[in-house]
């Protein structure tokens, strides 16, 4: 039989002695100290869906997935996986679509599948491959950062178009269903399909 050693049975008596070190979750709160990263918590109005969190988050904690039937994109934060490193804060293109709290303890839960959270956003499509673009939020908040610049790109332009209502719908806002022509300029395209207006624009 192998016998402790007189420096373990120093330690477990001192310990008996001190106070714990551990919060006593959870029958005190848990007490933050300044600038403490805790679980992100998302803001609705400032979220786009650009999903450049999703790209620079290191475990892949959130996922995105777009469903072009239904038109929507799925961004799926599980905080389960979630490593407090704050990346996802540091690079919203809003500033203020994602910010860490200071609250750690709202995950501590037994199920996982609580702590997973989910917001959907309107895909924008192109209208004739139905290539995803972006979202709707995601061009209008380019708009607004850009402001005329915006108007350099086509897309940006026909968007603000469709937007105030200034385009014929019947011409215009319309799925391209005999072919692109030079009328479909004017149409929500994705690059590919846009430069190939152009291209045929130039070729006529
Ligand atoms: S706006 Fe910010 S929080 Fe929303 S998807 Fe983009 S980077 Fe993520
Ligand atoms: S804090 Fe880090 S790990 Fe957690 S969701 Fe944001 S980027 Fe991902």
């Amino acid at each position: 039989m192998r016998y402790p050693k007189i420096r373990e049975i120093g330690e477990a008596v001192v310990s008996l002695f001190t106070p714990a070190y551990t919060t006593p979750f959870p029958g005190k709160g848990h007490e933050p100290f300044t600038g403490y990263r805790g679980k992100p918590v998302v803001n609705e109005k400032s979220c786009v869906g650009c999903m450049t969190c999703a790209n620079v988050c290191p475990p892949m904690a959130i996922t995105v997935s777009d469903d072009r039937e239904k038109g929507i994109r799925t961004i799926t934060r599980d905080y389960g996986k979630c490593i407090f490193c704050g990346q996802c804060q540091e690079h919203c293109i809003t500033g203020k679509g994602v910010e860490l709290s200071d609250k750690i303890f709202d995950i501590a839960v037994t199920d996982r599948k609580e702590i997973i959270e989910y917001q959907e956003r309107e895909l924008l499509l192109c209208r004739n491959c139905d290539a995803v673009i972006t979202t709707s939020d995601h061009l209008f908040f380019l708009h607004r950062k850009l402001g005329p610049k915006a108007f350099s790109s086509i897309l940006n332009l026909n968007m603000l178009n469709q937007k105030l209502k200034l385009e014929d719908p019947e011409k215009i806002d319309s799925t391209v269903e005999d072919g692109l022509k030079r009328k479909d300029m004017f149409n929500i395209l994705c690059p590919n399909c846009l430069r190939e207006v152009q291209l045929k624009t130039i070729s006529d």
